[in-house]
């Protein structure tokens, strides 16, 4: 059974670490991916750097060499190529000066710089992996545990399955995402049109028709479904959303695939935002701020995270309040296929400091 440790006290991070060993994955002269995201602008929500240095300051203790790294995203927003990127992580604080380690974007200047992995499991054969995150000799995966539009939540798995993908295999994990408008419910109040990554979606030809969306052309990133005020635009969630959640999970597989016990897991329970942080904005979390996990397993922690986020009181009900959130979204199935498939454990024991 995995062990998953745990401490309540944000201010505990450097025990917490040493506790559950963590830095047995880090070898003399290692180069160490830290795996983090950089948040949005305009986000708040996402790990800051003073975390990240405790864990590279660790790393250098360890005799390793950490950098910081992400992939680029797939839709429009300030984290879509190279330079944009750094800059989004400059300006949030991720210098070298305030984490100790420099940054490195995962897929290179122009998201072409991926490796392909052998995975050879349900949905890929292979996939393509940031080539920064797969030639590091070891990875700790910092990641902000919070809700998820298409997954339901989104945590370790996603943080390196999702996060780790280049964007044409972010391309592969959404291209079962095909939004519909409802004609009744649209407004034709343009927003989508303006924030479709790839000009998919046309504005209305007069009053009486809807905008329209061209699925050849989607990529299944889902922005017009958030940034649609009207509940305008559906998608055929419960399909969709299984399907995209175990494709995530064989990317995780093939992001950690070379790594075996050179890969830790750091999930941050605070500000337990409803949305991921790609969007430029916060709602008010879920739930109160709840500590800090740490352990090996991908999946125990991400279950462990999911579990105390189930067990507090916050301003969702419910026995799932992702369900509650989304109710077309069964956020589990991530974690039935990652263990499946062999990424980790969802039992596992929980270790309070
Ligand atoms: S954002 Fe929503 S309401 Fe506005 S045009 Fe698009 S689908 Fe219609
Ligand atoms: S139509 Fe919607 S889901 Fe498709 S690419 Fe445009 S914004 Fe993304």
């Amino acid at each position: 059974m995995a062990k998953v440790f745990f401490t309540k006290d944000l201010e505990k991070l450097d025990r917490l670490i040493d506790k559950s060993e963590l830095m047995k994955a880090i070898g003399k002269g290692d180069e160490v991916a830290l795996k983090i995201h950089f948040g949005e602008p305009g986000n708040k929500a996402f790990v800051k750097p003073q975390y990240a240095r405790i864990v590279a300051d660790k790393v250098k203790r360890a005799k390793g060499r950490p950098f910081l790294t992400d992939s680029n995203v797939l839709y429009h927003g300030q984290r879509d190529y190279t330079v944009k990127h750094l800059m989004v992580a400059h300006n949030h604080g991720f210098t070298v000066e305030a984490t100790g380690a420099p940054v490195i974007i995962a897929d290179g200047i122009h998201s072409r710089d991926y490796v392909k992995v052998e995975i050879d499991k349900k949905h890929f054969k292979e996939v393509y992996i940031g080539s920064a995150g797969y030639y590091a000799d070891s990875m700790i995966a910092i990641t902000h545990f919070k809700g998820h539009e298409v997954t339901g939540f989104g945590g370790a798995i996603k943080n390196i399955g999702m996060g780790l993908g280049s964007r044409a295999g972010k391309q592969q994990m959404h291209a079962d995402v095909k939004p519909e408008v409802n004609e009744k419910k649209c407004t034709n109040c343009n927003v989508c049109v303006d924030n479709c990554p790839v000009n998919a979606i046309s504005p209305s030809k007069d009053a009486i028709h809807r905008v329209s969306i061209n699925l050849d052309k989607c990529i299944g990133c889902a922005e017009c479904i958030v940034m649609c005020r009207f509940d305008a635009i559906a998608i055929q969630w419960s399909e969709a959303t299984d399907l995209i959640q175990e494709k995530i999970a064989e990317y995780a597989l093939g992001a950690a695939k070379n790594k075996a016990d050179k890969i830790a897991y750091i999930n941050f329970l605070t500000d337990i935002s409803p949305n991921c942080d790609c969007y430029p904005f916060n709602d008010k979390p879920i739930a109160p701020n709840i500590g800090i996990l740490a352990s090996f397993d991908a999946v125990a922690i991400d279950q462990a995270s999911y579990d105390l986020v189930n067990k507090v009181e916050g301003r969702i009900d419910g026995p799932d309040k992702f369900r509650t959130l989304y109710p077309t979204v069964d956020s589990t199935i991530q974690l039935k296929h990652a263990e499946e498939i062999g990424l980790g454990s969802r039992e596992y024991e929980l270790v309070s400091l």
